[in-house]
């Protein structure tokens, strides 16, 4: 049976998608739908539904979507960005398979909407 989730779909190349980075652990792709100059998504092969599905076997993990999101943005050009999470549907979420939102390019303004 098809996985469902469309980002651990993307990461098997079901769904076709603008990568940037992968290695064993993690897979980058531009977002379809950008809202900065640079905005893409950073996201564990490992399908945790969001960061409140987490566990503590789960830290290292996520502090490399991190950092690999901040290290992809500089060597696209963007020093300084903005790296989001949204943790279930009314933070925004509308994929539940955790990623990190990396967006530059432009100035942002706070809060976000
Ligand atoms: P969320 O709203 O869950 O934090 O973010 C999901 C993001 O995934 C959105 O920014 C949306 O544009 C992006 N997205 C949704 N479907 C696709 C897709 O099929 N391909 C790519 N590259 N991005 C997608
Ligand atoms: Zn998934």
């Amino acid at each position: 049976m098809n996985n469902p989730c469309l980002f651990c779909r993307i990461i098997n190349g079901e769904i076709p998608a603008e990568k940037l980075y992968e290695d064993e652990e993690i897979f980058a792709f531009r977002d379809i739908s950008p809202q900065a100059p640079t905005h893409f998504l950073v996201i564990p092969k490992k399908h945790l539904s969001g960061p409140g599905a987490m566990a503590s076997e789960d830290e290292t993990l996520i502090g490399k979507v991190v950092r690999i999101g901040a290290q992809l943005a500089r060597e696209n050009g963007v020093e300084q960005c903005r790296l989001v999470m949204n943790n279930g549907a009314e933070a925004g979420q509308t994929v539940f398979h955790l990623h990190l939102h990396v967006l530059g390019g432009r100035a942002m303004s706070w809060p976000p909407g």
